[in-house]
């Protein structure tokens, strides 16, 4: 038998090892167009920013694979699929067969059309290479400034890398807030009163419509009709599913792959794992792309147990942020729109807490400073248990926790 897996992150790797766990003899063969041993996106701004070496990033060494008996394709990728022939086929026109095969090809982040994008000093930053890319524009360019499109967690963690490094940052932020898919209006006021003290100039409802500059960028225009100036631009405005190799196949696709609950996709034999997948929320009751670290992790795993013959079926997911960002620390569970919304402490003395419910149900958590009883929301939030005061400790007395 033999396993093929497209990808070397999260979802890839967790179910390689879950193949393995199950069974010592099938042959584990994995592809990806990265060099990279299995390393950890979530980090790279702290490589970023020099707060931690190249080799901290990595999550396993070359031995991992080699004691697993997985055989590492790397730098090879997947261009298309032959599911009726059950083989892929590469880049360099190798044709790789399978008899179970995972894409946990990931995500790549969404890039604006707008003029200029193609100009040198132009970013993303999703992989070592992005980083490696302006690590060296930085050394042989003078960068007096960068430009950040988009206000969420990625964006503000590079501008703060950005900080580290002594390069003043303005973020241009499409919508009213920062973070606004993940904070509540109170904590994102709080979170731009700590960007702005550090230095930096965030423009809310803002949008770029033009990178300018002859072969490399000097600025941005903007939608207002101004300008910003910078050398270097970071486009932060999310990720959408790397779904070019399952171009022209039969695979149920809507903004990614559609999985069902066992990790299997639409044809026979072949499952999908990851940022890639389209998969059931637990607070939306709808498939959607939550693209998350313990989601890959999770689904791999599942996605890993069942080609290796078990029959496990996964709940869903939740959205989940936690990040400490400019001094402020987070923590973000399921949605925070429902028809009541409980606050204790304040964000000035850094113990904000929210609950929200819709019903008598607890559909998001929010956190600020203290992430006490986070992990409680959680798993509240994931087995739908309604929250008892025995369940919760009495710093949420107040809170209609008795009464659900
Ligand atoms: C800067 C940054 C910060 C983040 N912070 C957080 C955080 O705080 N919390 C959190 O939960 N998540 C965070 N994330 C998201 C998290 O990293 C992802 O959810 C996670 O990496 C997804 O894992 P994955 O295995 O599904 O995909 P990926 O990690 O994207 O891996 C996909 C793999 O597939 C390979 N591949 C893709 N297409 C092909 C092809 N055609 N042929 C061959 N190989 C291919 C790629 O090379 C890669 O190895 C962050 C991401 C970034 C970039």
């Amino acid at each position: 038998m033999k396993i093929l897996i497209i990808g070397n992150g999260a979802a890839a790797i967790s179910g390689a090892k879950a193949v393995r766990q199950m069974n010592r003899d099938w042959e584990i063969e994995l592809l990806s167009d990265e060099v990279h041993p299995f390393y950890s996106r979530v980090m790279l701004p702290d490589y970023l920013a020099g707060n931690i070496r190249r080799t901290d990033l990595y999550l396993v060494d070359w031995d991992f694979y080699r004691d697993l008996g997985i055989k590492a394709t790397l730098g090879a990728q997947v261009e298309a699929l032959e599911p009726k022939l059950a083989r892929v086929i590469t880049a360099s026109g190798q044709r790789i067969h399978y008899d179970l095969l995972l894409i946990a090809s990931g995500a790549g982040p969404v890039l604006p059309g707008v003029e200029g994008i193609n100009l040198k000093g132009v970013f993303t930053l999703r992989s070592i290479d992005d980083v490696e890319a302006i690590r060296r524009y930085l050394q042989s360019t003078n960068v007096e400034r960068a430009i950040i499109v988009g206000g969420g967690l990625v964006s503000l963690r590079t501008a703060e890398a950005f900080h580290k490094l002594g390069i003043p940052t303005t973020i241009v932020v499409s919508s009213s807030r920062l973070m606004s898919q993940t904070l509540d209006e109170a904590s994102s006021e709080a979170l731009l009163r700590a960007v702005r003290k550090a230095g930096h100039e965030v423009l809310l409802n803002e949008d770029v419509t033009a990178f300018y500059g002859t072969t490399h960028l000097r600025g941005a225009k903007l939608a207002s009709g101004g300008k910003a100036a910078g050398q270097l631009a970071l486009i932060g405005k999310g990720v959408r599913p790397r779904l070019s190799l399952v171009e022209g196949t039969s695979i149920a696709v809507d903004r990614g792959i559609l999985v069902d609950e066992y990790l299997r996709t639409s044809i026979p034999k072949i499952y999908a794992a990851g940022d890639v997948t389209q998969s059931y929320d637990l607070i939306r009751k709808r498939r959607v792309c939550n693209g998350i670290w313990p989601s890959a992790v999770r689904q791999g795993r599942i996605a890993g147990c069942n080609m290796a013959g078990l029959s496990i079926s996964d709940e869903g997911d939740l959205p989940m942020n936690s990040v400490h960002v400019f001094g402020c620390s987070i923590c973000s569970l399921g949605v925070l729109a429902g028809d009541e919304t409980y606050v204790r402490g304040s964000l000035r003395d850094n113990n904000y807490r929210k609950l929200v419910f819709s019903g008598s149900q607890l559909v998001g958590a929010l956190f600020w400073g203290s992430l006490r009883d986070a992990g409680r929301c959680y798993w509240l939030l994931r087995t739908g248990r309604r929250p008892t005061g025995g369940t919760l400790p009495p710093v949420w007395d107040g809170m209609p926790l008795g009464r659900c």
